[in-house]
């Protein structure tokens, strides 16, 4: 789950990291009032779920509160990257003569977190790591030690960050991999911190990613979830207890089991070819009613891309003819005009096809093989597009 900058800064600041005290808002009238008390001249900041708001027009500076009314007004009445604004953070502006990058993030590869950071941070970052990886130091950070005092130092001098900030900076670091560690966070950057005129460290942008599976744990944490600014089908996906990622191909593919679902994306793609694949990643778990079905059926049609449905279901404690029964009562609800294509397999397979068979939907026929499955769908999205 992706928090806000306001939302991340605020998590900051509960660690400890000096960060401008600001406040949101969510009309021009707003953003006068808390300009007018932060003295006029204050940043005004686009929220929403996406980097790079800065080149996009959504930050800007204003040197008093009239012209804070003015430039929330023109960012609110603007979408970035696809996004409606509908809240700005206003922050006491600040002068300041350096941005520097800090983040930590897991690696993967490696199987721990990495704290990053680079003298040269602010909205180029990316291109950066692109053309000069040299000039983003890291340390990688073993989960049960902790990060030391050591580390912080050797990417304050891989930095050159001048010696007066060191002890500063250490506190920062220190408290960023507390806060990601507590939240179960699987990014925590201040992009940038900056070294304001008065020589002190600020971090005047911040982002967080929360780990979902994490949640549950976090409730204070679970209810920052903006739904506004969340995809729909993923709101609805999760309600329902699917797991549901929307990729670019046509099509939409309704498995059980996560594995099953990869190998049957593959399949899509192996018959597919250069042009056509999985429209999503879609595992409803365990236990496929009616309902379930349902709510899979309408999320994979919300996609416009998708040009064909794969079913592909391995009955284990379900039975293939409850999910065939199931699959009915949601067609019956649903009504989706796309070619549909299923595959029972495993406990009352037979029983389930013939259920199928004997319904006599025109756009659902059943396949016996995945090969045939797959080989079916790509065809039938072949033939829609
Ligand atoms: P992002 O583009 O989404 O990463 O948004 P940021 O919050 O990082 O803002 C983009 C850029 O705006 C920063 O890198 C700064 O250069 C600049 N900026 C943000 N706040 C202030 C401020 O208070 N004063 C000044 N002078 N510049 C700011
Ligand atoms: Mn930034």
């Amino acid at each position: 789950m992706n928090l806000h900058e306001y939302q991340s800064k605020f998590r900051f600041g509960e660690f400890g990291i000096p960060i401008p005290r600001g406040k949101v808002a969510t009309t021009p009238k707003e953003a006068y009032e808390i300009a007018k008390e932060l003295g006029g001249f204050v940043v005004i900041k686009s929220q929403v779920l996406v980097g790079g708001r800065g080149k996009a027009g959504g930050v800007k500076l204003a040197k008093s509160a009239e012209e804070a009314r003015d430039l929330a007004a023109e960012i609110l009445s603007k979408t970035i990257k696809g996004l409606p604004v509908r809240k700005v953070l206003v922050d006491p502006g600040v002068r300041f003569n350096q941005e520097i990058y800090l983040g930590i993030t897991n690696d993967r590869a490696v199987g721990k977190p990495v704290m990053m950071a680079s003298s040269e941070g602010g909205v180029e970052i990316e291109e950066i790591a692109r053309t000069k990886p040299e000039a983003i130091v890291k340390e990688y950070i073993d989960p049960c030690f902790g990060l030391h005092a050591y580390q912080v130092n050797n990417i304050a001098s891989g930095i050159n960050l001048p010696y007066d900030h060191w002890k500063q900076f250490t506190q920062i670091a220190m408290a960023l991999w507390q806060c990601y560690l507590a939240s179960d966070a699987e990014l925590a950057e201040i992009n940038p911190l900056v070294i304001t005129d008065e020589g002190q460290l600020l971090a005047i942008d911040g982002k967080m990613i929360i780990d979902d599976s994490a949640l549950p744990r976090h409730p204070d944490l679970a209810e920052m979830r903006d739904i506004e600014d969340e995809p729909e089908a993923e709101t609805r996906a999760r309600e329902a207890g699917i797991s549901y990622v929307k990729l670019d191909g046509q099509i939409g593919c309704m498995v059980n089991g996560a594995g099953l679902a990869m190998t049957t994306m593959d399949m899509t793609k192996l018959y597919g070819g250069d042009d056509i694949g999985p429209a999503n990643f879609l595992d409803i778990g365990g236990g496929a009613s009616p309902e379930k079905v349902a709510a899979a059926l309408r999320i994979i049609l919300s996609d416009p891309n998708v040009k064909s449905i794969l079913i592909n279901i391995f009955g284990g404690i379900t039975r293939c003819d409850d999910v065939a029964r199931g699959l009915l009562v949601a067609y019956e609800e649903v009504k989706p005009d796309v070619p549909m294509v299923i595959r029972l397999q495993g406990t009352n397979a037979k029983e389930g096809r013939q259920i199928i068979d004997e319904a006599n939907i025109p756009n659902l026929v059943s396949a016996s093989t995945l090969t045939e499955a797959a080989q079916k769908a790509v065809e039938a999205a072949k033939g829609a597009m």
